[in-house]
């Protein structure tokens, strides 16, 4: 049995030789515990330090590794897509994690476990977020809730560390779209499916490839291309507005009957502001959609690959 464990790396050079060092030993327990080959596939998302420099010399230096670097930075997501496609055919099943080993690497030896009993897809699940900061615990639970918020079938507190069989990659890469978003097309693959828990480790090294503005549209991408919620919610709130209206427009003929106008500036202010910031809201949200099918329609490719090895 192979399983190849892909690796996106963004500008990881600090932590990338130790990443390599620990797979590497952990690869050797899974071959003593579980008898199945590992091989590294560390992609390069067009990094701009040395990472891709380092991956070349791991892989000569380690027949376990191999590399891909794409030609521009594509995102996580992309650079997952791409390790994913790469793997397909030469492995019986793949694992994503990222190069920073904030998630615990012992676990797969577990995931593959299940892969044996029959499991197609293994999902990594947090339990704790002792080490991250207050902020990006209270964001990253905040985002969770929503995402379960609109659309149920969404794991609390699970990213992108997973185990896939073959035939669960070659159903995912069926799915044709561009603004990706892994975890939530996975969980519509069915299959048989699997959990492990695991406690979230601080970064070895580097920083966060993740800022407040890039975790922001994450997200909102995230929700965006694979729910309409927003668009359900906007809905909603405009119909409750009309109905508001018709009982204020009935409201105000019987006042003019009875003859009793009065100046009303405050509530004619503040209901217009409300209004206003309604109905932009509601065209911003639109508009989202809208763009997301832009990209569709365009069907540009994910990536391109600049070097093998
Ligand atoms: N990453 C990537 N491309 C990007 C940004 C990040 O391939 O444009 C990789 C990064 O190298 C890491 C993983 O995605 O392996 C997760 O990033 P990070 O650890 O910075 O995110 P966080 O854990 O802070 O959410
Ligand atoms: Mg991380």
């Amino acid at each position: 049995m192979k399983i190849n464990i892909v690796i996106p790396c963004y500008n990881e050079q600090e932590v990338l030789a130790k990443t390599i060092d620990v797979l590497g030993k952990l690869s050797e327990r899974i071959k003593q515990e579980t008898g199945a080959d590992t091989q590294l596939l560390l992609v390069d998302d067009g990094s701009k330090d040395c990472t891709w420099l380092m991956i070349k010399e791991a892989a000569e230096a380690h027949p376990f590794v191999s590399g891909i670097k794409l030609s521009h930075n594509r995102g996580h997501q992309n650079a997952l897509w791409a390790g994913m496609e790469a793997s397909i055919d030469h492995c019986d099943a793949m694992v994503s994690i990222d190069a920073d080993l904030q998630d615990d690497e012992n676990v797969i030896v577990d995931m593959v476990r299940q892969l044996q009993e029959g499991k197609d897809i293994v999902y990594g699940v947090r339990k704790e977020r002792k080490t991250d900061t207050f902020f990006k615990r209270f964001t990253a639970q905040a985002f969770y809730k929503i995402m379960q918020m609109a659309d149920k079938e969404v794991i609390y507190n699970h990213a992108d560390f997973r185990l896939m069989s073959n035939r669960a990659l070659k159903a995912l890469m069926q799915y044709p779209e561009r603004n990706l978003f892994l975890r939530a097309i996975v969980r519509e693959l069915g299959f048989n499916e699997g959990y492990v828990y695991y406690d979230r480790k601080a970064r070895e090294a580097g920083e966060s490839k993740y800022p407040l503005k890039k975790m922001l549209a994450f997200s909102i991408d995230g929700i965006t291309s694979f729910s309409v919620a927003p668009l359900k919610f906007i809905t909603f709130i405009g119909l409750v507005m009309t109905f508001i209206a018709i009982a204020m427009i009935l409201y105000a003929l019987v006042k003019y009957i009875q003859g009793e106008v009065i100046q009303g500036w405050t509530s004619l202010l503040v209901s217009l502001w409300f209004i206003g910031g309604i109905i932009t809201t509601g065209v911003g949200i639109t508009g989202l959609y809208i763009g997301k099918i832009y990209t569709e329609v365009k069907r540009r490719p994910r990536y391109f690959v600049e070097e093998k090895i």
